[in-house]
């Protein structure tokens, strides 16, 4: 087996690659190089520079390289962003899943592993998100990644393909600190870009009906969810018959935005207490996980706590600032 990872050299992608390595599975990437970085790439891992939105890119890593399953990450994927520009997403990450599709079938791949997200299900009114808790996205990103998860079923069914789709929920940390998270789009970033600007955190909204009135999510560390690639690669690659799995990755733990700040003040030696700014649009109170049915299909638990999360995204941020 020959996986293809796309956006192999983006902050996910070059976790997973790294661990595929690891586990001693044969691996190719495909990145544009927009986001992600080619000194990320494990020695030994060939690196194709193209993009997804080009067919003969794929046509011609999938046979230059005897690609047997793909594994698609690359995707654009912030929220604000995709609502000013919902066109960009929509090309980015369905055109650039259909090409994928269609180079796959064409290349006779029928093994696909997908990036989704816990965007796909908006502001869900649960306790706990299960996989089968209804599906409505608040915004284009969201709207990306549900619309790619019904295009991967429907090629599926028609072309006889095995899949998974992966619903990534808030993902934080670094495996090692030259691994880290460039962006500076979430809350552990933004929070350690405040504080290096002398500056207090935020806290976006401190009225919601949760225990502290701040939003809770469930937060995992990134090399937890390389090792459920890693989980799920396996399985496909052990599937005789075509399977079809849609999995959350998360740990099924709460934690709200005061409680990360406190870890971030700790960790950071920054007892700085963060300012209340007004609610973030489109920002539900809660969003966490069940980790069930991933454990059950795939024996795959998240091992590292919100501690571990935090220190490890300190060192790489400190590295690169
Ligand atoms: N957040 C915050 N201050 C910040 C950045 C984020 O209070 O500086 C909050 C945000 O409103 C949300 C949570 O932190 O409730 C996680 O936000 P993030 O953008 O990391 O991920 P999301 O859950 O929106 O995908």
């Amino acid at each position: 087996m020959t996986w293809l990872i796309t956006g192999g050299a983006g902050y996910i992608g070059r976790h997973v690659v790294h661990q595929l390595a690891e586990a001693g599975e044969r691996v190719v990437v495909l990145d544009d190089l927009s986001s992600g970085s080619a000194d990320r790439i494990p020695a030994g891992v060939p690196l194709v520079q193209g993009s997804t939105l080009d067919r003969a890119d794929l046509d011609a890593v999938i046979k230059g390289h005897g690609v047997t399953g793909v594994l698609h990450i690359a995707a654009k994927k912030q929220v604000a962003e995709s609502v000013a520009e919902p066109l960009l997403y929509y090309r980015e990450n369905l055109t650039g899943l259909q090409n994928v599709l269609e180079a796959a079938v064409a290349g006779g791949v029928r093994k696909v592993l997908y990036s989704s997200s816990a965007a796909v299900y908006g502001t869900p009114d649960v306790d706990l998100v299960t996989e089968s808790t209804p599906c409505a996205p608040i915004n284009p990103y969201g709207e990306t990644k549900l619309v790619g998860e019904w295009l991967i079923q429907a090629a599926a069914k028609a072309y006889g393909l095995s899949t998974v789709a992966l619903r990534y929920f808030n993902v934080a940390g670094a495996a090692a600190p030259e691994l880290g998270d460039d962006g500076v789009s979430n809350l552990v970033p933004m929070a350690f870009q405040r504080l290096t600007d002398g500056q207090a955190p935020l806290i976006f909204g401190d009225d919601y009906a949760t225990p502290d009135g701040t939003c809770v999510r469930d937060y995992i560390h990134v090399a937890d969810i390389a090792s459920a690639h890693v989980a799920a690669v396996r399985r496909l690659n052990a599937a005789a018959e075509p399977i079809s799995l849609t999995l959350n990755i998360g740990r099924g733990e709460g934690v709200s935005v005061a409680e990360m700040l406190a870890v971030i003040a700790r960790i950071s030696g920054n007892p700085v207490a963060p300012q209340v700014a007004p609610r973030r649009p489109g920002d539900p109170a809660r969003v966490v996980a069940s980790a069930e049915l991933i454990h059950r299909e795939l024996g795959w638990k998240a091992e590292h706590d919100i501690d571990s999360m935090v220190s490890s995204a300190w060192a790489a941020w400190q590295l690169r600032h």
